[in-house]
């Protein structure tokens, strides 16, 4: 649990450290209702209150209680900040106003002149401020197949600072192995950072397998309720914490003590959530992949998926998300996601409510037609983002879109 009442250890610089989470020998469901979590001192009352508050009162010049201004430290933030420490195995977290705000603070490190190698199928996002907004700087960045690890070493130069891989991947499900790719970034002096969005730290703790930093988007599953916005780095090094809370305060996109809030509430949830979203996924792959009108299904859970032996070993269950192709047009694969109802048609991830898209259409549509096929992202490809319904409600309803799309 954290001390936030009495933690006399904040920084000088303000970025209060969240400390090593104690605990660390219970489960992690019960580390996901506790952790950084007790009851207030002064009222008992059980739940982290909402701190809305910008500034707190000095006891004399620079005698402060822990917090100075809600920017560098807020106590909500720091319950969410210690809970998510704990889940992920690290010792520090730093929350964000968006997962974005996030991978910004990790890139925040690097200096004109580095270079990173990194997925060429991370998050578009990802993608985006790496060849739009880094490259501006001179920082450059080399994509390549994270699952081929002779091809990341030949990627590596003498200035690579950095190797950022996802796990398992959007929208293909690849999966990587992190701890090789860990290995190969620290060979070359560089850090190994992870984008866990996807697992969660319910089913997958990149920090246990070498990783330097994991980074979060508290949107999806961590929020889980697809109502607020927000991202998570956790480190298990205090200096390298010590820096990163240096960028998070002087770039300053923290998320507030509502926001915070919101994902602490979800957290708690996580693991029952995560069982669910991972029952229902694996039904649903394999009455997809038994199904005539689909071609092919990627989901790691699946022993046709050629990655299944290193998801079996590195995760703890497979996720909540899976692609399908169906066996036709982009026509009849956009009536398909314009049809279900228990599925939403919508980008974004991990909430309790089913998702559908079309990435042909929808997140990949600016890959030019020849690059996106050649990366396996055909016409017909269908994401979706499993959630907890019931899942006979789920294929009855992507059986009668899949009807609408024959007529
Ligand atoms: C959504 C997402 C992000 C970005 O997070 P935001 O909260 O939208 O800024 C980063 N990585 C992955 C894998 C994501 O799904």
């Amino acid at each position: 649990m954290s001390d936030r009442h009495d933690e006399g250890e904040t920084a000088d610089d303000g970025a209060d450290a969240v400390g090593s989470p104690d605990g660390g020998d219970r489960h992690i469901e019960t580390r996901a209702i506790h952790a950084g979590q007790e009851p207030d001192p002064e009222t008992g009352a059980l739940m982290t209150p909402i701190h809305a508050n910008s500034t707190y009162k000095q006891d004399g010049p620079g005698e402060h209680r822990g917090y100075e201004y809600s920017r560098t430290g807020n106590p909500t933030r720091t319950d969410l900040e210690a809970n998510l420490a704990s889940l992920e195995s690290g010792s520090h977290a730093r929350c964000f106003s968006s997962g974005m705000g996030a991978i910004n603070t990790v890139l925040n490190l690097l200096s004109a002149g580095d270079h990173v190698v990194a997925g060429d199928d991370v998050y578009g996002g990802t993608h985006r401020i790496l060849t739009q907004v880094y490259d501006e700087y001179d920082v450059d960045t080399t994509f390549v197949d994270t699952t081929d690890h002779d091809a990341v070493r030949a990627a590596m130069r003498d200035e690579t600072e950095l190797v950022w891989i996802e796990t398992p991947t959007n929208p293909l499900m690849n999966v990587n192995d992190i701890g090789a790719l860990a290995d190969i970034a620290h060979e070359g002096d560089a850090l190994c950072a992870v984008d866990n969005t996807f697992a969660t730290p319910y089913l997958q703790r990149p920090l246990e397998h070498g990783a330097d930093i994991v980074s979060q988007s508290l949107t999806k599953y961590l929020g889980g309720h697809s109502d607020t916005i927000g991202g998570a780095l956790i480190v298990d090094d205090e200096e390298l914490d010590e820096r990163l809370g240096f960028y998070q305060n002087s770039v300053g996109a923290t998320p507030g003590p509502f926001d915070s809030f919101l994902v602490l509430r979800g957290t708690k949830t996580l693991p029952v959530r995560m069982d669910r979203h991972c029952e229902n996924a694996m039904s649903l792959a394999e009455w997809l992949e038994d199904h005539d009108d689909v071609s092919r299904v990627y989901y790691p859970g699946l022993e046709s998926h050629p990655d299944h032996e290193l998801a079996a070993e590195q995760m703890d269950d497979f996720g909540g998300m899976l692609s399908f192709e169906l066996d036709g047009t982009l026509e009849e694969a956009s009536t398909v996601v314009s049809e279900t109802e228990v599925f939403t048609l919508a980008e974004s991830l991990g909430g309790v409510e089913s998702l559908i898209e079309q990435p042909a259409a929808m997140t990949h549509a600016a890959i030019p037609r020849e690059e996106r096929l050649a990366a396996g992202l055909t016409d017909g490809l269908i994401r979706v983002s499993v959630g907890i319904e019931h899942v006979d409600d789920m294929k009855a309803d992507l059986q009668q879109a899949f009807d609408a799309a024959r007529q």
